[in-house]
């Protein structure tokens, strides 16, 4: 690996000038195994035990699975004139599929594609109007949006970390969410979060919570930092009696502990607990959310997520405004892939970064992330990302062709030339 040197360093973008996007396409990813994820991931029973986002509803308090999407993963493949193409990837294929080769494709083919902002304006701005930006749009302009740096990076020989003017740090120091609080502290985190189960009997639960919160701080010792994530929770006076349990107890901060667009909700708990540290927005979309909230002092550390949020570069707006605004960005999932990994590295921003092991596999904490091949490891609670062209991804295009092979629409619209 060469050196790192800090700081955006200009040099002439030979390839990419002038250069035209020449196709988009998604499809859902039917055969994970061929993009190297050959494990099932998170253990669908301790999911579904601590994410029920209905659990404070007594009829559905078992089911969990219920609310759970059914469908797979999508791979977004963006082509340039010269045949280099970009891998992005998202959830959700069901509606995120068709929202690219129908709409969000048609719209950037054919255009420059050096000015991703621009881009990203025009399928923002141009669809979310009438299809309402908050959700599965989201998701599929995060795709194209992924697809696109990767590309570029790819065409410059750089890593998109470079790209997006960083690197602001040598590596990502890491934070583990998730039940195995033993498993974090032997592995070398430096912090840890709790998932919150929730129900119905909001006393019980937060007494649960309570003393999950107690059992970790036994296990972590006096100083670590110790999260929790309430994001099964939906109701204002839930989350407050949340945190008036864990306020006394050095809870560091509440995530998530509304629902994502009631900010009714999020000003009655900033009202009733000024002083308990409160974060949020991986269920955000865009970057007026994040600007509402940052300007009206609902939260302290905001937490978009590429891969949903909309991508690279409202990830990079949401940033200046959380620098502006003085509130810490702490992004979501940072470590788990290699989109986040090179987006954590270069927004200076940026101060703590997730590792996701919610309803992890005992014991096998890499089988649980499913890493994409060339994505960095987290080692003693810290990453060093890959600094190969775009974001390091070691997947040729046929590997992605075959993953997609049982969709039903085709990755392989590409001319000879790709
Ligand atoms: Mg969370």
């Amino acid at each position: 690996m060469k050196p790192i040197s800090f700081g955006f360093q200009p040099k002439q973008r030979l390839r990419s000038a002038g250069m035209r996007i020449r196709s988009v396409h998604a499809a859902a990813v039917t055969d994970p195994a061929a993009l190297g994820r050959t494990s099932p991931g998170f253990d669908p029973a301790l999911v579904s035990s601590s994410m029920n986002p209905m659990g404070h509803d007594a009829r559905y308090e078992d089911s969990a699975a219920r609310f759970r999407p059914p469908w797979a993963d999508v791979a977004c493949i963006v082509t340039a004139d010269d045949g280099t193409w970009g891998l992005g990837m998202t959830s959700h294929s069901g509606p995120v599929v068709p929202l690219v080769n129908d709409f969000l494709g048609p719209i950037i083919t054919g255009l420059d594609l050096v000015d991703v902002d621009h881009l990203w304006d025009l399928m923002t701005q141009g669809t979310g109007s009438h299809l309402g930006l908050s959700g599965v749009l989201s998701y599929a302009i995060s795709a194209v949006d992924l697809a696109l740096w990767d590309m570029l990076g790819k065409l410059e020989s750089a890593p998109v970390f470079e790209l997006l003017g960083g690197p602001a740090r040598e590596s990502l120091a890491c934070y583990a969410t998730g039940g195995n609080v033993d498993e974090y502290v032997a592995d070398g985190f430096g912090a840890i979060k709790l998932p919150c189960p929730w129900g119905s009997d909001v006393e019980a639960a937060a007494e649960l919570n309570a003393d999950r919160f107690a059992d970790a701080r036994t296990v972590a010792g006096p100083d670590m930092p110790i999260r929790v994530d309430g994001w099964a929770i939906q109701r204002a006076s839930d989350a407050i009696v949340l945190g008036e349990a864990l306020g006394p107890l050095g809870v560091d901060w509440i995530e998530d502990c509304v629902f994502p667009e009631d900010w009714a909700a999020y000003a009655e708990v900033r009202a009733a607990l000024p002083d308990t540290r409160l974060a949020s927005g991986e269920r955000w979309y865009g970057v007026a959310a994040f600007q509402l909230a940052i300007e009206q002092g609902w939260v302290d550390i905001v937490q978009p997520d590429a891969l949903w949020v909309g991508g690279a570069t409202p990830t990079r707006r949401i940033a200046a405004l959380a620098e502006a605004g003085g509130v810490e960005l702490a992004l979501h999932c940072t470590g788990n892939d290699p989109y986040g990994q090179h987006i954590g590295l270069a927004l200076a921003a940026n101060t703590t970064n997730e590792m996701y092991y919610g309803g992890s596999i005992p014991d096998d904490l890499m089988a649980t992330l499913r890493p994409l091949p060339g994505m960095a490891p987290v080692v003693e609670g810290t990453i060093v990302p890959s600094d190969a062209p775009g974001f390091g991804i070691e997947l040729t295009l046929s590997d992605v062709e075959r993953a997609t092979a049982q969709s039903t629409v085709s990755l392989s619209p590409r001319s000879p030339a790709g």
